[in-house]
């Protein structure tokens, strides 16, 4: 009798996305603060090309998803005034 092989498929996790180019880099996000887990963090340095300053506070330039912490709720999809997040599967 042969074995028949089932295929192993991956499951796929669903994160969030910032579009950088629609992103107004505010430093006062909504969507960094209503993040439950505190998935929405500043950019790398390498991808931070120049911080800003306002009132003497460096701020980061830009944010992204750090996927390890992003639980994929989609809160933050509705949060943001740019429509610069989304879903990816
Ligand atoms: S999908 Fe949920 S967990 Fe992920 S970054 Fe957005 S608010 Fe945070």
């Amino acid at each position: 009798m042969k074995k028949i092989k089932s295929k192993k498929f991956k499951k796929s996790k669903k994160v969030a996305v910032i579009d950088q180019n629609q992103c107004d880099k505010s430093p006062f996000c909504p969507v960094k603060r209503v993040c439950p887990v505190g998935a929405i963090i500043p950019l790398k340095k390498g991808e931070q090309q120049k911080k800003r300053s306002i009132f003497g506070f460096l701020i980061p330039k830009g944010y992204r998803v750090d996927e390890e912490k992003c639980t994929g709720c989609g809160i933050c999809v509705t949060s943001c005034p740019m429509q610069a997040v989304s879903i990816k599967a």
